[in-house]
């Protein structure tokens, strides 16, 4: 950047002489097809990290997530966490990035496992979401550390698996094992791509529940002497789309979640299974006659942060309680599945101070405060491994996750190294 009233500190316009190496580095983060599911090359990149950390004397454990869901010897699990100590002890700074892509899906004009640069974007699947990010923040924690070789405290930098799918694999383990105790860890920059102005505070809650109705099995010709789960349900589904709905449209939030029709609850149905299973694709016959005895629906209810979320499942009780004492027959069962609570990290929290400044340095503009409408990886720092100081901040177009054609912006990616590398500076102290 040299454009008048740009931050000209000759440490970070060093971080523009790295843009061949940055490239580089996403290029084969890239190239290294860490598909999720089913978790394919989580030992390759862990060991490519390693390959690229080691030489800077970042300590690296690579750290399998044994007997979480996924893992087995086909596919592990693997984790790397690398840390640098300063001269003095001091506060240590976490960044955290998903090393994990979802599949490809259709659409592309360029190859997914390519990294193709094009007119200053990197394609590629999980380049935007997130191993541009990841390669950010290590370009960035190289420049502060050949800058200031004397910092005080710790650089961390880990590559964890599974967000994609939950997390369980990746940070939630690594937070079950206390590596994000607040002892050992003070702030942490989740890379993900929430556009290179944005500080991401946190996340709505989820819950996830499942509603099955009940009836009873008769020949389809005689409905009469049966009793149709799939319409039990339809007066559920009445019910929500009478009186759920149009509740959820009111209660809206003063998180400040992106996009706006985020900033409320919302509910949506994922699923709905009543009667006889789908066929096989190439079976040719016809179904048989029968009432069905059952019908499941599964609800994805995100929540937010002035809810209780013993409300949000009453909310959907109160509703079955209303149909069953209307419906003569009416039965039901309701499970839980996943529940997440929202969280939101303060405005005066220090990474969220030390990187709004860095914002306004590097960018010469306030940064924007959002909230994610879905989770990722901070549910688990907060929850587990109970370390409040904590956000999302990195370069990519959020849009851009999980699209064909998916890319992340090379000048993005340097002004967010600079906000990284300014952030390390100031959290650190040096
Ligand atoms: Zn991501």
């Amino acid at each position: 950047m040299s454009e008048a009233g740009m931050i000209s500190a000759p440490w970070l316009e060093d971080i523009e002489a790295r843009r061949d190496d940055l490239i580089a580095l996403t290029q084969d983060l890239i190239r290294i097809p860490t598909l999720n599911p089913p978790g394919e090359a989580y030992l390759e990149i862990c060991e490519y990290l390693a390959a690229r950390l080691r030489p800077r004397h970042f300590e690296i454990e690579l750290i399998r997530a044994h007997g979480s869901p996924g893992d087995s010897d086909k596919y592990p699990r693997w984790n790397i966490v690398a840390r640098r100590e300063g001269r003095a002890p001091g506060a240590c700074v976490h960044f955290n990035s998903h090393t994990d892509v979802v599949e490809v899906g259709r659409g592309w004009t360029t190859d997914p496992f390519g990294g193709e640069l094009k007119d200053g974007k990197i394609y590629g699947r999980g380049s935007c979401d997130m191993k541009g990010g990841l390669a950010a923040s290590i370009i960035a924690a190289e420049a502060f550390i050949d800058a200031f070789p004397d910092f005080n405290g710790a650089i961390e930098i880990s590559g964890t698996a599974d967000e994609e799918s939950g997390g369980y694999g990746g940070v939630a383990y690594l937070a079950e094992k206390g590596y994000f105790d607040p002892s050992r860890v003070q702030h942490v920059i989740i890379p993900e791509p929430l556009n290179k102005d944005r500080v991401c505070l946190g996340h709505r809650g989820v819950w996830w529940a499942e509603i099955e109705t009940k009836g009873h099995i008769a020949h389809g010709s005689m409905p009469f002497l049966g009793d149709c789960a799939v319409r039990h349900m339809g007066a559920v589904l009445h019910e929500f789309e009478t009186s759920l709905y149009p509740a959820l449209a009111g209660k809206r939030t003063a998180m400040p979640v992106v996009p706006e029709g985020a900033r409320q609850s919302t509910m949506n149905i994922n699923s709905m299974h009543g009667g006889q299973t789908e066929p096989e694709e190439d079976f040719t016959g016809f179904p048989s006659a029968c009432v069905p005895d059952s019908c499941r629906m599964v609800i994805d209810r995100r929540y937010i942060i002035e809810e209780d979320p013993e409300e949000v499942r009453q909310e959907v009780v109160d509703i079955l309680e209303k149909v069953s004492a209307q419906r003569p027959d009416f039965s039901y069962d309701i499970k839980e599945l996943w529940h997440v609570s929202p969280t939101m990290t303060d405005n005066d929290a220090p990474v969220v101070r030390s990187v709004s400044r860095s914002i306004e340095q590097v960018l010469q503009k306030s940064p924007e405060y959002v909230v994610s409408p879905g989770t990722y990886d901070q549910k688990h720092i907060d929850r587990i491994g109970r370390l409040k100081d904590c956000i999302a901040y990195g370069p990519g177009i959020l849009d851009l996750a999980h699209q064909p054609d998916e890319y992340v912006g090379v000048d993005d990616m340097i002004d967010s190294a600079k906000v990284m590398a300014l952030s390390l500076k100031d959290l650190l102290g040096a």
